[in-house]
């Protein structure tokens, strides 16, 4: 039965009519080598080939999956709403549900627009930020990825990062000219370029848990040091919790460090595994877009009913916060055993770890920045992937990615693992 092996057959045709057989360039296995696998079907913690190999899965569609793969709520939410119909370009009552309850969870946001991905949330959040002060630069930094917008591919991490592509042919470069990339955890430098560029910057934005050059938490007092400084400047503070919202706790990580950006984007979770994004903030600034206000933003399948369906059933799941313990808990002692594995094995490993997301770095010295976790081995990452995937675990593919335990991973699934790990580990 396994003697064809389909996941070929299908790469080898979809390279002819997809670049690269990919549809987002990660899934292409660039950074570890390899053909890249295709999915047949998933459920709960696992996901199946299309050669009939099961998986236990870490990299959950890239962290929306926080319930796992087909979470039965959720499902029977979106068959629900694709009954009633899967789009009118007309509002529907379940965007006023979601946005609510997005609202209500995160106390910065008294208001919400939903978008379809995460590069439209953060994209539109700049938008509005340039609309708002009137100002046309930005702060960015190095390994934050927000999304493939031309002004915000610079210093973009992970993907790019692993593809080496330093900023993105078909950028023109007076497109980032007004990107200012800064090293991540750096106060002293983001006090230096408002200095310098003072009455410019209309915006800082971040990920307030970096997730985009693998796992790496924000220093003690930096998100509190970019709020006194954006204050100070009359600068907006954006919180990019695509990744972190929902995931880092139910109120993101602007909850668990207490810091109130002015806008947040979010996108992953809030759409249960369907395309969602949405950005949000203070009301006197969300009343300055289209209709109320003059900057323009709009969607023909924004607040989708299907993906709303899908989001309100993820969120309200969510809202049971011990879904939050149980699976700290998990990646912790995952973390725990891998790293004691690593020991017993000879390799280092630095893990970062933010609740239920982590990375383990191939390297010696803690990961702070980007610069620091580009020092990684990425080759032994690559085999460290592999020696995984021989063993029925999926890692997110890259050394540069984050890992996500998610609700369905039970515990036989977390000492399976830590079994996988450590042969894996002693095969380096
Ligand atoms: C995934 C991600 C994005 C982009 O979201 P897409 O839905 O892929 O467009 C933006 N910012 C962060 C922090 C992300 O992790």
């Amino acid at each position: 039965m396994a003697s064809v092996n389909m996941n070929k057959k299908i790469y080898e045709k979809a390279v002819k009519v997809i670049p690269g057989g990919v549809n987002s360039p990660v899934r292409a296995f660039k950074s570890v080598g390899g053909d890249p696998i295709f999915v047949k079907h998933g459920k709960g913690s696992k996901f199946t080939d299309e050669n009939g190999r099961e998986y236990i899965d870490y990299c959950c569609s890239w962290g929306p999956l926080i319930l796992g793969h087909a979470d039965a709520r959720v499902v029977a939410a979106v068959k629900r709403a694709a009954d009633k119909g899967m789009s009118f370009g007309i509002s529907t009552a379940a965007e006023e549900c979601l946005a609510t309850m997005l609202c209500k969870a995160l106390p910065s946001m008294e208001k919400v627009r939903f978008v379809s991905s995460g590069t439209e949330a953060t994209m539109s959040a700049i938008r509005l930020a340039r609309g708002f002060t009137g100002r046309t630069r930005i702060i960015k930094f190095d390994g934050c990825y927000h999304g493939h917008a031309d002004f915000l591919l610079a210093g973009a991490g992970s993907g790019v990062a692993t593809l080496g592509i330093p900023d993105s042919a078909g950028v023109p470069a007076p497109f980032v000219k007004e990107t200012i990339v800064l090293p991540y955890n750096d106060l002293g430098a983001v006090k230096n370029a408002f200095k310098k560029h003072k009455d410019k910057v209309a915006c800082v934005i971040l990920e307030p848990i970096a997730g985009n050059m693998g796992v790496v938490p924000p220093a003690p007092g930096f998100l509190e040091g970019l709020r006194k400084e954006c204050t100070a400047a009359g600068a907006l503070l954006i919180f990019d919790e695509v990744i972190s919202g929902f995931r880092a706790g139910f109120t993101g990580a602007q909850g668990l460090f207490g810091v109130t950006p002015d806008l947040t984007c979010l996108g992953k979770i809030i759409g249960g595994g369907m395309p969602v994004g949405a950005y949000g903030g203070r009301a006197d600034i969300m009343d300055k877009i289209a209709p109320l206000g003059p900057v323009y933003q709009a969607g023909t399948l924004s607040g989708n009913p299907v993906a709303m369906a899908a989001g309100i059933a993820t969120v309200s799941r969510l809202a049971n916060k011990s879904v939050y313990k149980q699976i700290e808990q998990k990646a912790e002692f995952l973390c725990d055993e891998i790293q004691g594995a690593a020991g017993n094995a000879g390799v280092p490993v630095i893990i970062n770890r933010v609740g239920s997301m982590f990375t383990i770095f191939f390297t010696t010295e803690p990961v702070t920045d980007f610069a620091s976790a580009k020092k990684c081995d990425t080759k032994r990452f690559a085999k460290y992937f592999h020696e995984m995937l021989k063993r029925g675990v999926y890692v997110s593919p890259s050394q540069f990615e984050a890992n996500f335990v998610s609700a369905a991973h039970s515990w036989d699934d977390i000492r399976a693992t830590h079994k996988a790990a450590a042969a894996a580990l002693k095969k380096l």
